[in-house]
């Protein structure tokens, strides 16, 4: 009996224990239950500060997730899909066009000279056997092209700046694409991100410049290196007011995209000036063409990022798509697609022409 009683006595002085044990196993989740809770999509209100960039967009956020489950989210839905996809897709587009461009030959104007002296040779071929009567011997010079002085420059045209201008883009499209993959893990992690995706965008609008200048000013070094200096310290000094704290704060939105579009429009200076200088050349004139469906590319852009439309409208109705950042996205590829076809033209121009 005694036995049993202390038994009872015993079982009785557990209990509350474990009930406690209870209690604090509800309290605190097991750890693949909080991994769960970490790693489910949130809505605006429940987001740290850092993470809050557009109210217009409610729900599917991800918040401080771990940085493996962040990169395996690439494969997952949430607000961030699209916008990483688009610039990856935009990645691997400029990709696929740098390595075609890098096995593309060059445009040789001496090989052009021995293209037409060949037909300058097989014409005279022509009218000498198909009429033996013809005296006339077709003078070489009356055929081949006169490439003059310029021939021997010719092989010196490099394409550095064009390649620049590509390593740029791709540049620019992975940083964004991995800044919205990755920013979502810490404070931290969103700074470094966010820096790395400003320097993404300075470096395409600054290799923009790189084949417009150099191309279009192949015969005036002094303006070539006049407007190379001038970008290259604009964005510099860009890059560094860009690692200020509060550069990325939500409501200076209007000031990164003044700052990126004022170096875009500083552009305007050397594409008048060349369509002056060579207002005679189509080159010339189809580029600037190229260059003003770019502006118009880049100026919507502008205006969709900073306006955040159509979101603003309907909010919550375009989390997981047609959100402005996923159009100023297409926008950017589109504008940086167009210049690349610039660049062909330009290469072209002084391979063939040298100056
Ligand atoms: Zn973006």
């Amino acid at each position: 009996m005694e036995t049993v009683a202390t038994l009872e006595k015993t079982t009785l002085l557990l209990n509350p224990l474990i009930e406690k044990e209870d209690v604090k196993r509800e309290e605190e989740p097991s750890c693949s239950h909080q991994h769960k809770q970490k790693l489910s999509l949130v809505s605006y209100e429940s987001l740290p500060e850092f993470l809050k960039h557009n109210e217009f967009v409610i729900n599917y956020y991800r918040s401080e997730w771990p940085l493996k489950d962040a990169f395996l989210s690439l494969f997952a839905v949430h607000n961030e899909t699209l916008n990483i996809w688009i610039h990856l897709v935009g990645f691997f587009l400029f990709l696929s066009l740098t390595l075609s461009a890098m096995t593309m030959d060059p445009m040789n104007a001496n090989a052009m000279k021995a293209t037409s002296q060949q037909l300058a040779n097989s014409t005279n071929t022509f009218l000498h056997s198909n009429n033996p009567v013809a005296s006339v011997q077709l003078p070489m010079d009356a055929i081949t092209v006169d490439m003059g002085p310029a021939t021997e420059l010719v092989a010196n045209i490099s394409r550095w700046p064009f390649y620049a201008y590509l390593c740029g883009a791709m540049f620019c499209l992975l940083m964004s694409s991995t800044c919205h993959l990755l920013s979502c893990h810490s404070k931290h992690t969103s700074y470094i991100m966010l820096r790395l995706d400003y320097a993404g965008i300075i470096s395409l609008i600054v290799t923009s410049f790189y084949p417009l200048v150099y191309y279009s000013f192949a015969c005036s070094p002094f303006f070539q290196s006049l407007y190379i200096t001038s970008i290259t310290v604009f964005g510099v000094t860009a890059l560094l007011v860009s690692l200020l704290p509060a550069f990325e704060k939500p409501e200076l939105r209007w000031v990164r995209a003044g700052l990126f579009a004022s170096m875009g429009l500083s552009g305007l200076v050397p594409i008048v000036h060349k369509t002056i200088l060579y207002a005679d050349k189509p080159e010339a004139l189809i580029t600037t063409c190229y260059e003003m469906v770019m502006g118009l590319f880049y100026a919507s852009g502008v205006v969709v990022y900073t306006t955040r439309a159509p979101e603003r409208w309907l909010p919550g109705k375009f989390d997981l798509a047609g959100q402005s950042h996923q159009l100023f996205h297409i926008l950017v590829i589109a504008g940086a697609y167009t210049h690349y076809l610039a660049g062909l033209v330009y290469v072209s121009w002084r391979e063939v022409e040298g100056c």
